[in-house]
């Protein structure tokens, strides 16, 4: 008998069509803490205390002292080998791969991933509450808090909060690419946000195999024609050799 994960690669070589879903929990090995886990908390706020239009409103100060503060670390962190397996593997299968993620922090990229999808925005992306104008913003830290647009409206994250839809275009692509799928690769998610989290049955209801690269039980794990118990950086790159 083949072990899970030499399955899995053989059926990942063999695929024309792969979609990976990331999360929070591939950008942990590089020291972001993720929503749900250990240091998910900040000053005793939970994140759904503060990605959320509400907060927005209620204090901008506290909602962008805590954007500050992540954009911090993430500057501060690097690509991780699961980053870096999922870059190789767009560079194996070309437009036959697509990446899905929920992070906001820009590592895929920096790992070289190239065919992203981001279904919940940019923390590098600040939009005018005000004018509505979007722009790059990487400075870290923020010379002013909370950040004021040149129109005098205040900025906001340039991610979806709690509560928000999410960019139509990145949507129909992540449909799209999910409705296509023969592998679907689910990495590093507690799969407990929707719509990202209904993707995987979408994708199966279509036919697609699904895996689940994860530390921890998942919602997805009874879907799942694969499931790796373990951390993205070491499993990931076992599938992209
Ligand atoms: P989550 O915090 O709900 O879940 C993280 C998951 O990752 C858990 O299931 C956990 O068991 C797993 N995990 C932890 N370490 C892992 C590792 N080394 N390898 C593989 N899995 C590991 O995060 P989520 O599912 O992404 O929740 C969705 C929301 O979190 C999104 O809205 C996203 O925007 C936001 N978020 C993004 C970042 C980021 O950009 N890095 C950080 C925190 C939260």
């Amino acid at each position: 008998m083949t072990a899970p994960v030499d399955d899995l690669r053989a059926a990942i070589q063999r695929s024309r069509a792969i979609l990976a879903l990331t999360g929070a929990g591939i950008s942990a090995e590089s020291g972001i803490p993720t929503f749900r886990g250990p240091g998910g908390l900040w000053r005793s706020y939970s994140p759904e205390q503060l990605a959320t239009p509400d907060a927005f409103a209620r204090d901008p100060l506290l909602v962008w002292t805590w954007y500050d503060w992540r954009r911090g670390i993430i500057r501060g962190a690097e690509p991780n080998p699961g980053h870096r397996a999922l870059a190789e593997l767009e560079k194996l299968k070309g437009a036959g791969f697509t990446l899905v993620t929920q992070n906001v922090d820009g590592l895929h990229e920096r790992a070289g991933s190239r065919r992203v999808v981001k279904l919940h925005g940019d923390i590098w992306k600040v939009r005018c509450t005000g004018c509505g104008a979007s722009s790059v913003n990487d400075e870290v830290p923020l010379p002013e808090l909370p950040p004021r647009c040149s129109c005098g409206a205040l900025l906001r994250p340039g991610v979806v909060w709690f509560g928000e839809s999410l960019p139509e275009d990145e949507w129909e692509r992540a449909v799209e690419a999910s409705r296509g799928a023969e592998v679907f690769l689910v990495a590093g998610t507690s799969a407990a946000v929707y719509p990202a989290a209904g993707l995987a049955a979408l994708a199966r209801a279509r036919g697609a195999k699904i895996a689940v690269v994860n530390p921890e039980d998942t919602p997805l794990d009874g879907l799942a024609d694969w499931v790796l118990r373990g951390l993205a950086g070491e499993v990931l790159p076992r599938l992209a050799g």
